[in-house]
Formats: C-alpha cells, structure tokens, sequence
C-alpha cells in the first residue's frame, strides 16, 4: 500500500522554555521513536491511536505490559513495533515461539525495560504503567535523558523532587499526559512565573458528585466504577469517585510546575470540557478547553513544542455548550484535604498517601473495604508515618511497602 510522506514539523519554529526540538530532524529519518510503557492500558491503547493517525511522524519502537500478554501481541501484530517487552515473567513464559510478528524481539521483566528505554532509538517514552510500579521506568528513562510523556502522576507524587531534580541533571524533559496538567502547561505559556497567582485544577466530581453522605457508606465497586464522563482504567476510576484523583494531581502539579501549595486550588465542573485554568496577576484566566478525550493530551506531549492535526475529538459550539463550576465538597470528599496537605508537606507525604491509597483501592475493588474506609485509612496512615523532609530512592521504597502493610493491618482488623 503505497503511503505519503510524512508532513515534516516545521524546523524553524520558536522552542518554548529553551527545550531541545529534535522533531524536525527526527521527523526527516522516519518518524519519532515511541516507546509505550503500559500500551494494553487505557492511556496505551489511546497512544497507540495517536500513532496510527500521525501518518509515520511516530513510530512505535517498543511497547510494553504486565500480564496482558494476548492484547500485546495483537497490538504487535498491528503496529510492528521493534520489542515487546512482559515485565512479568510468569506471564511471559506463556507466549509461544511462533507467536511474535516478524521484525518484533521480546524481552523479559522490568529490568529488561529499563535497559530498552533508553536505547538511541528512542525518542519519546511514553510512562502509562498504572501506580508505583510505573516509577522505576520513568526514572530510567529520564537517567537516559529522554522526553517523557507522563501519565504515571504516581511518579511525581512519590518522589517529585527527586525526579524533577533527575530530569534537570540529565537533560531530560517531563511533559505532561494528564489532562488538568497539559491544560496547566498550556495556559502557562500565557505569561511569566512570577505573574502567576492561583493554577485551577478541574474535577469532574466523578459518580458520587451529588451523593448524599450516608449513601458513600454503601456504595459497590461497580457504582463507582461508573465514571460520568472519562473511560479510563479501574484503579483511576475509583481515585475519581473518591476525589483522591485531585488529591493526587495537586501534589503532581506542586512539582512539574514548581508551585507552592497555597497556589493550588480545585474547582468541580462536571461536563470535563474545561482542563485546567491559571490565574494571572492581572486578574485574567487561561483556560484549556476540549472534549474529554485523552488522546488530545497525549498527543500534545508527543508533539510539543508543535501541535498536529489529530485523531481527537473536537468542541462542536454549533450543538450549544454548557460549563458550570462549583466549590469541591470538603466533607463528602476528604481526600482533597490530604492531597493539599501532602502538597504542602513534601518529602515523604506523598508516597505514603499514594502506597496506602493504591493498597486500599485494591482492597476496595475486592471487597474488603467500604467505600469511605479509603480516605480514612489514607488520614490515618499519612498522620502516623516516620516523616522524612529529603527521602532518597530508597527510603521511598521502604516507606511505600510500610503504608501498604499499614492498610492491610487496619483492614484485617
Ligand atoms: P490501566 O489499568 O488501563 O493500564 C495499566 C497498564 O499498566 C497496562 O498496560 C498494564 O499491563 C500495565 N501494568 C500494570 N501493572 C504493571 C506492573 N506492575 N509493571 C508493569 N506494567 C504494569 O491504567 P490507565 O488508566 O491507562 O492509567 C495509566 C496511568 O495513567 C495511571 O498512572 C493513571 O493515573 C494515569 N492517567 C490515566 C488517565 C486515563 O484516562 N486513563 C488519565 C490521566 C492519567
Ligand atoms: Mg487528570
């Protein structure tokens, strides 16, 4: 089937925040090499739509998983990438010897993935593993000086600094996927840093946005993973029924964008057109506006410093187009407080609130825990850590495996 050409980027324009722009000359010896960490996900299967439609300016270089091994052989298949990586081995010991396309090369465990992401061929990684076990990847990437596409919030809000102060050493760039964080990166390049007064993360509310507080005591997995608005994976979905979402992207934002925590505010606005806002000294906010569609986002991330014509939904205002804001509900949703709290708090808050959360969100989805059990466990477990203000690599480690005990201890009593 004979192809056109790839619209070449173009080469001479402005690169924002002195980032290095290697899509004109990449986009000139066959497309960007992409590299999908997490591929058979919700954000992965999105990405790799990304790819398809950008008309060779991507090309799919390595794609990884966990234990979906059927899906990521049929994305193989599709898309050719050069390696599949299974970082579960049980997993991967399942997969035949005829069963890779040819030109595809399998490799094996998460240290196997490490090593491949940060081969010459890679120009974008793209982190969408779900949870902690997305961080030892990422800071692979970036010790490789990569440009990562970060969907992995969890990176950042373990170990924000530590990261951020990585990317800086090795010349790596950190661009975000989540919507709120790509609608804030957009609307910062309205003005200066020191114009910025307030950044406005949007929530949608999830399910429970207008859910009486006694019925939260009863609420099923299957209700909350009933999202209004966003099709994503389950572990997310919960977060945004629970609020813990925002929680978890405030302390995303305190990081990626080096703002104080008293600069961080939610606003819930249900219809998830409008992104993300950023409030300037003068008074204006900038806002990012689209569908609910992550394959904006990650586009965005692919592409930056340029934008394409893409695969994303568009705003159709012809139809009408309503957007209502209103104050988040402290009460109902007291994630949001440890979100701020461990915003402001740094070191290691954060990876504690996110260990226990992911323990207790696995133990919710099992049944084993109410609802409401989430937020009070990740209070408890948050108060009652060893606080340390400059955590290394490892101590993050330790305290993630203690706050997950933690949950387990509160839930079998
Ligand atoms: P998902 O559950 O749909 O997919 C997770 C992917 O990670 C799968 O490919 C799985 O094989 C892989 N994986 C799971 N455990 C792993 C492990 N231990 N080691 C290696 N790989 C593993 O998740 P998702 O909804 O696509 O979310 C991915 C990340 O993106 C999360 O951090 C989430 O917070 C973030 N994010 C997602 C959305 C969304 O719309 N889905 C939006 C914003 C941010
Ligand atoms: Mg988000």
């Amino acid at each position: 089937m004979a192809s056109t050409p790839p619209p070449p980027f173009p080469a001479s324009a402005p690169v924002p925040h002195g980032r290095p722009d290697d899509t004109a000359s990449r986009s000139r010896e066959g497309g960007l090499g992409v590299a999908v960490l997490g591929s058979t996900g919700s954000i992965g299967t999105s990405t790799l739509e990304v790819i398809a439609a950008s008309a060779g300016l991507f090309r799919p270089h390595l794609f990884a998983a966990h234990t979906s091994v059927g899906p990521l052989l049929e994305q193989a298949r599709i898309h050719r990438p050069a390696w599949v990586v299974v970082t579960d081995p049980a997993a991967a010991a399942t997969i035949g010897a005829t069963a890779l396309p040819a030109g595809t090369q399998l490799a094996v465990g998460p240290e196997a993935l490490d090593d491949l992401v940060g081969a010459p061929e890679v120009d974008r990684v793209v982190s969408a593993i779900v949870g902690a076990a997305g961080l030892r990847s990422t800071v692979a990437a970036l010790e490789a000086g990569k440009t990562v596409a970060l969907a992995n919030k969890e990176t950042l809000v373990m170990a924000g600094p530590l990261v951020m102060r990585l990317a800086a050493e090795r010349g790596a760039v950190l661009l975000p996927v989540d919507s709120e964080h790509s609608a804030i990166h957009q609307a910062l390049r309205s003005g200066t840093a020191d114009e910025v007064v307030r950044v406005i993360l949007t929530a949608s509310g999830g399910p429970f946005r207008t859910a009486s507080r006694e019925s939260l005591e009863t609420v099923t997995p299957q209700e909350a993973l009933r999202h209004p608005t966003w099709s994503m994976g389950p572990k997310i979905t919960i977060d945004s029924a629970t609020m813990m979402n925002k929680a978890l992207e405030l302390i995303e934002a305190r990081w990626l964008f080096d703002l104080p925590a008293e600069k961080l505010a939610v606003v819930v606005h249900p219809q998830s057109v409008v992104h993300s806002m950023v409030e300037f000294v003068d008074g204006s906010v900038i806002a990012q506006l689209s569908p609910p569609d992550m394959k904006l986002p990650i586009q965005y991330a692919l592409s930056h410093p340029h934008r394409l014509d893409g695969p994303a939904r568009r705003l159709d205002f012809r139809l009408g187009l309503r957007l209502d804001f209103e104050p988040p509900d402290p009460v109902r949703f007291p994630s949001l407080r440890l979100g701020h709290e461990a915003a402001a708090r740094g070191g290691t808050a954060g990876a504690v609130l996110n260990a226990a959360n992911e323990e207790a969100v696995g133990a919710f989805l099992a049944g084993r825990m109410r609802f409401t059990g989430i937020a009070d466990v990740c209070a408890r477990v948050l108060e009652g850590h060893a606080y340390q203000a400059d955590p290394s690599l490892d101590d993050i480690r330790r305290l993630d495996a203690w706050a997950r005990q933690e949950v387990v201890t509160w839930v079998s009593s």
